[in-house]
């Protein structure tokens, strides 16, 4: 063909390609998903276009997406009537990354050198995962309200290039057939096996909320009857020309909770997320108010790894009345709480809702607030039960996420108590990070007015600092705080249910009760007879020191360093060093 064209895949696709072929063997199935999931969307965004523009659906309104299997030729195909693409489209999307996310993925697994499948299958490796199984990819496409004549013909060995002629296609959509290698097409890993494509698709597929359909199956009788045979008769599966739905179709969120078990509510979790694991738990609501809404939300058991990045995806899925709007809607949720996963379906957002228009509506600011609170509750439900298994999740939680919604106390200033009671730290008489705000009060000592603490780097070096000697000395219990945000987001958090918290190595510490007399007498004395010798320090340190003080606070150290009330700890100028301010 004169028209065909080869193009060279962006360097960037072929490390990919690489890395699929060579480390994701062990996750081969993984393509079922992809491909459903590609085709899917491909509805998602015809339906989303044709709400402006019916004539899209060309009279051919039922979306779904079909599986064939060819053994002759040893190829699954995955046929859908969805927005389809032209060459332009196809040479851009499929020979391209244009996911940002997945170039610093990229990045990271050479950095790590840890290319296993496990991460990778972690990350979702889209369309490309089909070169897993199979030795050929091609494309026939025609996207829905162009010409039946401007269809192309997209073909790649995964390797190097790939491929684009011009077709005549008349029907709207994509046809992707996989032409399985040797080893995917017989004994264990034959995917041409029709009931191990329908075991993937339930497994992965089935909150999918369009028809995936497959060739009927019957069982016929053996016909031939042989009077030399006394066996029973058999029989075989024959292929019938109809098709039927293999999928259960229905979306799960708008099932009720009560019909729904914790496997399905799992495998839903591993399907929109990529996560292996299960989730560490799940709340789904539907939520009745000034905004009506359903509400799907999940906190995964292990923290992504770019947790910290900048360009980190999070958010929500954004449905409207079970259509498809987008994905990591971020505005659904607060910052600090990035790391939950699900589903919001609202009844009262437009379906033409943008990124823009979201950051703007109210509606979706009282579903963010709405989900906030949700989590914080389920968060607190966990962190207050009596039941040994809630709070081996909560300290779960809190290994992997504890730091993160801190970030809270400075962002969700209407949640501050809620979060501050979720917060656990170590102390200077208890080692593990278990000692609440909460607790702490209850051991409060007789008179003490206030809630102590320390940041530092770590527990050792807050263990053995020279501001805890005086409150050793006293038998004051002390809050250590070792985490690189404890310092900035204390700043939020002056007091906890009407009990001050105090930085002991910030400013003067007050003791009040705690002290007696006679100690500030001596402390009053020893200011005077060392006067002589703080005078001295002073001009010796010149600008270097604000002030020199005497103070009651140390017991075995001679001297200490301390913050100015209101000034930046040297933990805190280190930290805004290393986030580059
Ligand atoms: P993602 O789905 O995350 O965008 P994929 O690698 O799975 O990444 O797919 C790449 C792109 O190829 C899609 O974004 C889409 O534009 C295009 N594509 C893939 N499959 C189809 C399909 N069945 N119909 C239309 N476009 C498709
Ligand atoms: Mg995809």
């Amino acid at each position: 063909n004169p028209e065909l064209k080869k193009h060279t895949f962006e360097a960037e696709v072929a490390q990919l390609l690489h890395l699929v072929t060579h480390s994701l063997y062990s996750n081969a199935d993984i393509f079922v998903r992809e491909l459903v999931s590609n085709a899917s969307d491909a509805c998602d965004k015809l339906r989303f276009e044709a709400t402006n523009d019916d004539s899209l659906y060309e009279d051919d309104g039922e979306l779904k997406i079909r599986i064939a299997v060819d053994e002759d030729a040893k190829t699954i195909t995955f046929t859908d009537n969805g927005i389809g693409m032209n060459e332009t489209d196809a040479i851009e999307n499929l020979g391209t990354i244009a996911k940002s996310g997945t170039k610093a993925f990229l990045d990271k697994l050479s950095e790590s050198q840890k290319q296993d499948g496990q991460l990778i299958g972690q990350f979702g490796v889209g369309f490309y995962s089909g070169f897993i199984v199979a030795d050929t990819i091609s494309v026939e496409s025609r996207k829905a309200g162009e010409p039946a004549d401007k269809g192309v013909r997209w073909v790649s060995d995964g390797t190097g290039s790939f491929t684009v002629e011009p077709i005549t296609k008349d029907t709207r959509g994509t046809a992707i057939t996989l032409h399985l290698k040797e080893e995917y097409s017989e004994g264990e890993d034959n995917y041409l096996d029709r009931s191990k494509i329908k075991r993937l698709v339930n497994k992965y597929s089935d909150h999918i909320s369009l028809p995936i359909q497959m060739r009927k199956e019957i069982w016929q009788e053996d016909v031939v009857d042989d009077e030399n045979d006394d066996t029973p008769t058999g029989g075989e599966m024959v292929l019938t020309d109809e098709w039927e739905t293999i999928n259960k179709a229905s979306a799960l969120w708008t099932r009720s909770s009560s019909e729904i078990d914790d496997d399905e509510y799992v495998d839903f979790y591993k399907n929109i997320t990529y996560d292996m694991d299960a989730p560490l738990t799940w709340t789904h609501n539907r939520v009745e108010g000034r905004v009506q809404y359903t509400q799907l939300l999940y906190i995964p058991k292990k923290a992504p790894m770019d947790l910290y990045t900048r360009e980190q995806q999070h958010g929500l899925k954004l449905y409207v009345k079970r259509v498809f709007i987008m994905d990591d809607a971020e505005q659904l949720l607060p910052m600090y709480l990035r790391f939950v996963k699900g589903v919001i379906d609202s009844a009262d957002l437009p379906l033409n809702v943008s990124r823009e228009l979201l950051q703007e509506s109210r509606d979706v600011k009282s579903i963010r607030d709405g989900n906030a609170r949700r989590i914080l509750t389920l968060l607190a439900s966990l962190a207050n039960s009596e039941d040994s298994d809630k709070q081996e999740k909560f300290a779960q939680f809190y290994a992997e996420f504890g730091d993160v919604i801190k970030e809270g106390l400075g962002e969700d200033a209407g949640n501050k108590e809620r979060i501050a009671k979720l917060l656990r730290y170590a102390t200077s008489t208890q080692d593990g990070l278990e000692t609440s705000f909460e607790d702490y009060k209850a051991r409060m000592k007789e008179g003490q007015k206030a809630i102590y603490y320390l940041t530092a780097d770590n527990l050792a070096a807050a263990k053995n600092s020279p501001q805890l000697e005086l409150f050793k000395k006293k038998g004051i219990e002390v809050i250590l705080m070792t985490s690189r945000v404890d310092e900035w987001a204390m700043n939020f958090l002056t007091s906890f249910d009407e009990t001050p918290l105090q930085n002991i190595a910030k400013g003067a510490v007050d003791l009040g009760d705690l002290q007696d007399e006679a100690e500030k007498a001596e402390a009053e004395k020893a200011e005077e007879t060392l006067k002589p010798v703080v005078d001295k320090l002073k001009t010796a340190l010149g600008e270097r020191a604000k002030d020199v003080k005497v103070s009651t606070r140390l017991v075995d150290s001679p001297a200490c360093l301390v913050v100015g009330e209101g000034e930046l700890s040297p933990q805190m100028i280190q930290m805004l060093q290393q986030m580059g301010q």
